[in-house]
């Protein structure tokens, strides 16, 4: 007998028939023997209409009420599956994240998790019912209500089975697995088997949206592997371990395109010491997270300091980096929302040269332009021009010869 997590995304139990079919398949689970914790997203779409009715109200709603009224989402599908799974004989219990003990800090829609006690969880699983806990929500030391960042439900997943210790953790999706890349935009994209925990955290930071990326931080820092898997299928998935239990090294395991970046550059700025750090320290101060960065040579003194940021906070970017000008005396900023972040991403890379080059020689073939590169130990990223994007991972993926051997 195993104690499993299973975690069934928002397109999963989109619908009252595909939560039937969810409760199905746990049954299956739980008639085999084991001791079966769902955890489960809102409905498909849930959270998106439950947040675009807060904001129609209010232009900057308390967010502490967003996640009273977010967290109701996930409260409908675990009451849902519950009664669904009683119907066809299983007994099962939902659990709300204070009934399971998820104990987070108080930043509202984007909590951390703190504890999780897991004797609540472990006694009525031996009472032999199973569990359907709401994904998503926990609440902080004073009782109010949290939510975990958008995704967040594969994080609760995680931190539920690192608090019962379970065998297994499945993140059940509509996705038979992680993939090489984009089925999307490069159809021969080949299912990974297994991947290593800091592979899949730079393919989901570069926007491979099967796991939210907390999840996959928490999982690698408490060990638990992880099994992404279709949930309408029996077929085997991605298991998401730890680097020693990878059959191989591949050198490069994937190709992500991250289309959400802009790029900003401080032009002419006098080139002497503190001058970068003029204009860093205000982007750290407002919290902004800054990914490439180049400096150009100085011609006269001057120099031009190019850097990306996400779409999401380029507009605040923007606004910080034109208030200091003047005060560094530079010229002007400009701003390019028309660019592309692609990177390859495999442990192998460690002890392989040449990976890099052969990614720019790949590119140059394909006659796209480079315009900022930035690597660490397992990834190599390129900033190229939007338009190419997709066809930057097409040529990267077939160079690499990631994809199916064709028939
Ligand atoms: N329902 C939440 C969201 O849509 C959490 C999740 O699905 O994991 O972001
Ligand atoms: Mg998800």
């Amino acid at each position: 007998m195993a104690l499993v997590v299973q975690k069934y995304g928002g397109t999963s139990v989109g619908s009252l028939d595909r939560i039937r079919m969810v409760a199905e398949r746990v049954a299956e689970t739980y008639r085999e023997g084991h001791q079966v914790i769902v955890v489960v997203s809102a409905m498909a779409g849930e959270t998106d209409r439950l947040l675009s009715m807060g904001w129609e109200l209010c232009n900057a709603p308390a967010e502490r009420e967003m996640d009273v009224l977010v967290s109701s989402g996930e409260q409908v599908s675990a009451a849902l599956l519950a009664i669904q799974l009683n119907e066809i004989g299983v007994p099962a219990r939902s659990m709300l994240g204070h009934q399971a003990r998820i104990v987070t800090d108080s930043v509202h829609t984007k909590a951390r998790i703190r504890t999780i006690d897991g004797t609540g969880l472990r006694s009525t699983l031996e009472n032999g019912h199973v569990l359907v806990v709401a994904g998503f929500q926990g609440t902080d030391a004073y009782g109010n209500i949290t939510t975990l960042g958008r995704g967040g439900s594969d994080t609760s997943a995680v931190a539920v089975a690192a608090a019962v210790k379970a065998d297994l953790c499945e993140i059940c999706t509509d996705v038979d697995g992680v993939y090489t890349t984009d089925p999307s935009v490069c159809p021969n994209a080949r299912k990974i088997d297994r991947i290593s925990y800091e592979e899949m955290l730079e393919l989901s930071s570069l926007g491979a949206k099967v796991l939210q990326i907390r999840s996959v931080e928490l999982a690698m820092k408490l060990g638990i592997p992880l099994h992404v898997r279709s949930s309408f299928s029996s077929s085997e998935g991605t298991i998401v371990t730890d680097e020693e239990h990878l059959l191989e090294r591949v050198v490069v395991a994937g190709v992500a395109a991250d289309k959400k970046t802009v790029k900003l550059t401080v032009r002419a700025l006098p080139d002497h010491p503190g001058v970068v750090a003029s204009v860093f320290e205000p982007l750290a101060e407002a919290n902004i997270s800054v990914d490439m960065i180049i400096q150009n040579v100085s011609k006269e003194g001057h120099t031009d300091l190019t850097f990306t940021v996400s779409r999401e906070e380029a507009d605040r970017a923007e606004a910080i980096a034109t208030r200091i000008v003047d005060s560094v005396d530079a010229e002007g900023v400009t701003r390019d929302d028309e660019v592309a972040k692609v990177s390859i991403v495999g442990v192998g890379m460690r002890n392989h040269a040449g990976i890099a080059a052969r990614m720019f020689r790949l590119l140059a073939d394909a006659d796209i332009n480079i315009e900022a590169i930035s690597t660490s130990e397992i990834k190599t990223s390129c900033l190229i021009e939007a338009e190419h994007a997709d066809r930057a991972v097409v040529v990267l993926h077939d160079g690499f010869q990631l994809g199916k051997p064709s028939d």
